[in-house]
């Protein structure tokens, strides 16, 4: 392999048979089915045969299957052949449900594309970075990620974080000078730039000098894990779901034993208990949670809410706080020039104002043509005025008149940026930033009065306030800083820029506090204007506080921890400061989204239980640090993906208390017919059909029920809220013991009148489950405030059920499988009816506890 390091830039082109202005298209063609995509391999996915082999490893499916082996060893070769297709069906299932949580979260990879600019054809293309081949030159700037292994052929201020790679947390100056030492380690090759590692700094350009796995990251690729999928809920049901494993087996066990000391059969009992085991014990849990994350991930990502890690669209349901960004998340990012003031006199030998000059030169605006302006919104606002006023002939020529010879970048720390100008033998500092920051290295104290009165007055009414300054040197200080630059500068004058707010913003700020979530704005822009916006769209009320971000560096960490919860707005804060306004949150016990765009914004977003990215304007650094990327950089969409999390959340919940009910419910049926004298309600096949076809298909359709309408009208979910929590444990035992107490009496009734008891006792169990479905629909809002109709496939499921139900029933040739007898029209009707209790027993719950949530809530006001 070629140590691109140590040759120099020519050599290198020549070696990669490429040239400045890229590569012509042919050559990339040809080059791509050479070198195939530039991305990582990933660890192979388990091909589908093996995820359905692997389904029957589960413990549960090998006890069944010894059931099936021993039954057939007794000669009941019917009970295996039925064990055996109960056993396959779900395989097929859990083979399903895997597959599908796999799709869709291989549909969510494949979302987070990072893109690139490239030079080819003498032209720079915005393209996927999978597409870049060996030869390739790309264009950086800060915040983007290394889309390729790169030698470096400009570098302007270049430095790179490099941690991924070599573990070196500070990041590494970059430069373009020919190399000596070949073998020197990857972290002292100065002039190249590696894959997946992130620009902090400055500005360059690079040629491809390795793609995909050639790469160094490729090389190590092996050892890096792909991304954590467990949830902490899933987790956490997964160590709740051992625990009862062995509870249910201990209740079997003590079921076989009571049954077998009666003198009933002894192979009936043992599958009686094997059968119940895996009846109740709620295997597939895990697998459901998966699929109802993943789609809800999905469903976010269409409302442009890009989940990148799966956990997080169950923690969105806890948010209590969201901090946003101002400019582009709140507003509109449209901003335009509404006020301006120019000082005099002209400089000599140049035709147009200070002010416009500064505005026309202190820029890093592309200008494509007089109507296509590309770069940061507040520069394009700037240089849309200037055209406006100048002509664009003239503004081109001034461009053109005075080169750039040398620049400070703008710093969000700082808040301004200085560019200096080739004037003659001389040199025109030019320099442009916030009101605060130009105002102390003023040369006039009259100005700085001045220039303090336009931009408070201008603030108030909402506007974002520059102030533009210059001055002329013979020549350029040493060293090039900005303590010896920007000081003793001439006043060039003021604009002030509108950003108007988003129009579904205000909705969506009163929509979060109805909630109970508090929304928070955090700008680099002055108080005042920050004050006036949060104004206007309702995140700052009377009684809240703003923080600018010199009181905040002021304040003790007590102090501020006791206005943290009450401060809504924060302007002129430092990047590093949101860090310290999510701890502080997070130390009061807030679950807090925090937004971001900058290279700057990484630690902050990292720390944030809900870290938020901006698809259009935010930087790759950003994105990869984020847990969700907005892509459409607006806040109201932040409020949907909490509502998503919420409904997703609530879901969970139901499928849980559906299935565990019903398992609850066989439990006690068996449990406790022999401690009232009944002989054994049920037949093991019973148990499996109730626990497969009753229990799989609501319970699956359950995932996908709509949000209730209070969904955004409650607290947020306490951040240790138990999943048991308001009741469901208790749900699911009362439940449980109600339907075990009908269908035990149903089977009473039956056994005296002499009619068909164990078909009864099957058919009111199923029925019963089907009743529970449907109510257990909405939590707190009943099925007619659902709507019946509101969640079709679970309508379907149940009706579908239904019918399979009948067919047991009533098909003589599914009577012999089952053992069932057709019931009478009244015998049905009496199931019907017991299901349709149960049904308004839990329909009755959510009316006592909503009058209990309503009197809670009067006495808590009335105190
Ligand atoms: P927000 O935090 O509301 O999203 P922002 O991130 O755009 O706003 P910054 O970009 O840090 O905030 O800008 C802070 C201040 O710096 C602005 O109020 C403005 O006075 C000044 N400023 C912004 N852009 C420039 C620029 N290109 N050149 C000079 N000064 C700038």
């Amino acid at each position: 392999m070629t140590n691109f390091h140590t040759q120099n830039i020519a050599k290198s082109l020549e070696l990669l048979k490429t040239e400045l202005g890229g590569l012509p298209t042919p050559e990339v063609v040809n080059r791509q089915n050479l070198y195939g995509p530039n991305e990582l391999v990933q660890k192979k996915p388990k091909p589908p045969w093996l995820m359905f082999l692997l389904q029957f490893k589960d413990f549960m499916i090998l006890i069944l299957m010894v059931a099936a082996i021993i039954s057939g060893i007794v000669g009941e070769t019917t009970d295996t052949i039925i064990i055996l297709i109960i056993v396959l069906l779900n395989a097929v299932i859990g083979f399903i449900q895997e597959y599908r949580a796999e799709k869709a979260i291989d549909a969510l990879k494949k979302m987070s594309i990072t893109m690139t600019n490239v030079r080819r054809d003498g032209a720079v293309q915005n393209l996927s970075s999978t597409e870049l081949v060996p030869g390739d030159v790309v264009l950086l700037e800060a915040g983007n990620v290394i889309p390729a292994d790169l030698r470096l052929l400009e570098a302007n201020n270049l430095r790179i974080d490099e941690s991924t790679l070599t573990g070196e947390s500070v990041p590494v100056d970059k430069l373009t000078e020919t190399l000596e030492l070949a073998d020197s380690p990857l972290g002292d090759r100065f002039n190249l730039a590696y894959k997946g590692t992130l620009l902090t700094n400055g500005r360059g350009l690079g040629v491809v000098t390795a793609t995909g796995m050639q790469t160094e990251l490729g090389k190590i690729a092996q050892l890096l894990q792909g991304d954590e999928v467990d949830t902490p809920l899933k987790r956490r049901m997964a160590a709740f779901g051992k625990n009862l494993t062995y509870i249910i087996l201990f209740i079997c066990v003590i079921i076989f034993v009571a049954g077998w000391l009666r003198g009933e059969d002894e192979l009936k009992m043992l599958l009686i208990s094997i059968s119940l085991a895996v009846a109740a014990i709620p295997e597939a849990l895990p697998a459901l949670m998966t699929i109802a994350l993943a789609r809800g991930a999905n469903r976010m990502a269409k409302k442009k809410a890009l989940v990148r890690k799966l956990p997080s669209v169950e923690t969105l349901g806890s948010v209590s706080y969201i901090c946003s960004d101002k400019t582009g998340t709140l507003t509109q990012n449209k901003m335009k020039v509404v006020s301006s003031f120019a000082t005099e006199p002209f400089i000599d030998g140049i035709e147009v104002s200070p002010l416009l000059l500064v505005m026309s030169l202190n820029q890093d605006v592309n200008v494509k043509s007089e109507t296509e302006l590309q770069g940061d919104s507040t520069e394009v606002a700037i240089v849309e005025s200037a055209i406006a006023q100048l002509g664009f002939e003239n503004f081109q020529k001034l461009t053109q008149q005075f080169p750039r010879v040398a620049e400070l970048p703008f710093d969000s720390d700082r808040k301004c940026m200085t560019t200096v100008h080739q004037f003659g033998e001389q040199f025109l500092v030019l320099s442009k930033g916030a009101s605060e920051s130009l105002m102390p290295v003023l040369n006039s104290p009259l100005n700085q009065q001045h220039l303090e009165e336009m931009s408070n007055s201008w603030a108030q009414e909402g506007q974002r306030v520059l102030a533009f300054a210059y001055k002329i040197l013979t020549a350029l200080p040493q060293p090039f800083s900005y303590e010896t630059v920007e000081n003793q500068v001439n006043f060039a004058g003021v604009v002030g820029i509108i950003d108007p707010p988003r129009e579904e913003v205000k909705r969506a700020i009163a929509e979060s506090r109805a909630a109970g979530i508090h929304p928070v704005m955090i700008t680099g822009d002055h108080p005042a204007t920050a004050a006036a916006i949060a104004r206007e769209i309702g995140i700052l009320k009377p009684d809240d506080q703003t923080l600018t971000g010199v009181t905040l560096a002021q304040l003790s960490e007590e102090a501020f921890l006791e206005q943290v919860e009450n401060t809504t707005v924060y302007a002129r804060v430092s990047p590093d400061q949101k860090l310290r306004i999510v701890k502080a949150l997070q130390a009061k016990g807030h679950y807090t989204a925090m937004t971001g765009d900058g290279v700057n914004d990484a630690p902050s977003l990292k720390a944030a239980n809900i870290g938020i990215a901006m698809g259009i304007n935010g930087t790759d650094v950003s994105k990869e640090a984020a847990h969700m990327i907005l892509l459409d950089d607006n806040f109201a969409t932040i409020i949907k993906a909490v509502k998503e999390g919420r409904r997703i959340y609530d879901n969970i919940r139901k499928f849980i208390k559906y299935i565990m009910t019903c398992n609850s419910a066989e439990l006690w049926t068996i449990f406790l017919a022999p401690l009232i004298g009944l002989p054994m309600p049920l037949l093991p096949i019973h148990i499996l059909w109730i626990n497969l076809v009753t229990d799989g298909l609501p319970g699956l359709a359950l995932a996908g029920e709509k949000a209730e309408k209070d969904v955004m009208k409650r607290p947020p979910r306490g951040v240790n809220e138990n999943i048991f929590a308001e009741g469901l444990g208790y749900h699911i035992i009362w439940v449980g013991l109600l339907m075990a107490g009908v269908t035990l009496g149903v089977q009473a009734w039956s056994l005296k009148e002499g009619g068909h008891w164990q078909t009864m006792v099957f058919t009111v169990l199923s029925l019963a489950q089907l009743g529970h479905a449907l109510a257990v629909r909405g939590e707190r809002s009943f099925l007619f405030q659902q709507g019946l109709f509101s969640n079709l496939p679970l309508i379907g499921s149940v009706f579908f059920t239904f019918l399979l139900q009948l067919a047991v029933i009533y098909v003589p040739f599914l009577n012999t499988i089952f053992r069932t007898q057709p019931l009478s029209l009244r015998e049905l009707g009496i199931c019907l009816g017991l299901a349709a209790v149960v049904f308004h027993a839990v329909e009755l719950e959510k009316w006592v506890k909503g009058n209990l949530r309503k009197r809670g809530k009067k006495t808590i006001t009335k105190m």
